[in-house]
């Protein structure tokens, strides 16, 4: 492992050659001031620069554009809700709405971001690779398989079009992507595959173009009405949107969506080989770069990149004790050699050598639905938790806020995700072992479905989903 590098943010940083932003810091009131440079405020900044072209706008980050999860993630732009639908549905409901309507609502709204964001980056010139080849959801065990089947269902049910949606056999399934014992997949049509470094270094430059000023390492300690206080000073604006995704917990404010177990750091680590050999290819297939999903429940999430190598994620060690940070992305040994275990589920007899591991921290509520706030008396906007799903949904968090800001009562400030508050975290040290002790029975789960090939889900699996807030 001596020759892997470990950590540097990610594989997808280190080769984009970030390039630094450090513009003065405004001395005077901005009309939008953003907090964070990840997807979520360079697409605010983005929006807000295009519509209000007259507006001052500035976005600090403490590090630098995608050092979040928005430079490190696995690459799908995919249709996932950022959340459990049925808890947005039920929350609606009991507001006296149709929670089903409201899913399919929010399930449109996501989709569409796909091509929203496609479109933008057309225009704007930004080559991240981006190809939109959809995502394969490969069963590899019977009681996979019947998950997976339910999941159509209740798929269908909750917005997504028959035709957006195809089940494959075992066959059809390997001869999109050579999945050792596929038994069936599910194949969602509008997923599309991202380098997201190039993708978040691509959106700074458009929303630099757009006369937007990026200050980095530009660290906000205290948010409250009007005024960011930074370790370089105040800053002042009419509006100010906080968009620190994990790192919202250490914000100081009394407004909406802030507090320190409102939502908490989970590790996705990811490892990349390096570029594979045609014959290599040849075997596995993956020609149309489809993102790759398992049905397991410690699952693992994969892409084929542009320059031939397999990128996949999955959770390792899941959570660092008092809500610790991935930081700048190092990782252990016991997840590198958890994650090559799952390539090699997939691929097994191919030399698959590994060039970098790395990983990063997704913010996730007790309820693992995200939340979008802004108070108007203050006029701070927050959005956070969005649970691993925020490729596409951040373009669609973003153009929400600015409505809320502009006061707009729409389609998309009315979606479950405004306003949606989880109940806190349990205190240390309940915290550690409950997440710890989740993520264990899920691989206890996963082991007994492989071992005893069973057509149903392990009662250990189904315990923990509950317990989680995960079951749908
Ligand atoms: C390994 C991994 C794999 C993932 N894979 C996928 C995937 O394939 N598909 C998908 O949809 N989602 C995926 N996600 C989740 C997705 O990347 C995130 O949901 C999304 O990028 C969140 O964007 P964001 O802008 O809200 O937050 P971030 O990208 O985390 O950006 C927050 C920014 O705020 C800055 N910041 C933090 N604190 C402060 C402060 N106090 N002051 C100023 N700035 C601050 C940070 O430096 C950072 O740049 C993955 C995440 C990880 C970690």
């Amino acid at each position: 492992m001596s020759t892997i590098r470990n950590g540097e943010v990610s594989f997808w940083s280190r080769s984009a050659g970030m390039r630094p932003r450090n513009a003065p810091i405004p001395d005077s009131r901005q009309d939008l001031l953003i907090v964070g440079a990840g997807l979520t405020g360079l697409w605010a900044a983005y929006i807000a620069a295009r519509e209000h072209p007259e507006w001052s706008i500035t976005v600090i980050d403490a590090k630098h554009v995608g050092y979040g999860a928005s430079g490190r993630n696995g690459g799908w732009m995919s249709t996932l809700l950022p959340g459990n639908r049925a808890v947005y549905a039920k929350r609606a409901t009991s507001a006296g709405e149709d929670g089903g309507e409201a899913i399919r609502s929010f399930q449109k709204a996501v989709t569409r971001s796909i091509d929203e964001a496609l479109d933008i980056m057309k225009k704007e010139g930004i080559d991240a690779g981006q190809v939109q080849g959809g995502n394969l959801h490969v069963a590899q065990t019977p009681a996979g398989l019947t998950r997976l089947k339910r999941r159509h269902e209740t798929d269908l049910r909750y917005g997504y079009e028959p035709d957006e949606i195809s089940f494959l056999s075992a066959s059809e399934t390997r001869e999109r992507i050579n999945v050792d014992g596929a038994l069936g997949s599910l194949h969602y049509e509008h997923t599309a595959a991202v380098n997201p470094a190039l993708m978040v270094s691509g959106l700074a430059d458009a929303v630099e173009r757009l006369g937007v000023r990026i200050c980095e390492h530009t660290e906000a300690a205290r948010v409250e009405k009007g005024t960011v206080s930074t370790a370089r000073g105040a800053l002042h604006a009419t509006t100010v949107f906080v968009c620190v995704e994990a790192s919202t917990g250490k914000i100081e404010s009394s407004l909406p969506g802030f507090g320190s177990r409102e939502l908490i750091p989970v590790n996705s680590s990811m490892i990349i080989t390096e570029p594979l050999p045609d014959g290599v290819w040849k075997q596995i297939g993956w020609e149309n770069r489809d993102c790759l999903m398992d049905a397991a429940h410690t699952f693992i999430y994969a892409q084929r990149t542009v320059d031939g190598r397999i990128a996949i994620g999955g959770r390792g060690n899941p959570y660092f004790f008092g809500s610790r940070l991935a930081g700048d992305g190092e990782v252990d040994t016991r997840t590198v050699h958890s994650l090559m275990k799952k390539l090699a589920h997939l691929f097994p007899g191919q030399e698959l050598p590994i060039a970098h591991v790395w990983r990063g921290s997704i913010g996730v509520t007790r309820d693992w639905c995200a939340g979008l706030f802004f108070d108007r008396e203050s006029r701070v906007g927050v959005v956070r938790g969005f649970a691993g799903h925020g490729v596409s949904s951040t373009l669609l968090a973003a153009k929400t806020l600015l409505e809320r800001a502009e006061g707009r009562e729409t389609e998309l400030t009315r979606l479950p995700w405004n306003d949606h508050a989880a109940k806190k975290w349990e205190p240390e040290p309940i915290r550690w072992v409950g997440v710890h002790a989740m993520y264990r029975l899920f691989a206890v789960a996963d082991a007994w479905e492989e071992r005893t090939g069973s057509t149903q889900t392990s009662l250990l699996a189904r315990f923990g989903s509950r317990l989680a807030g995960l079951h749908e």
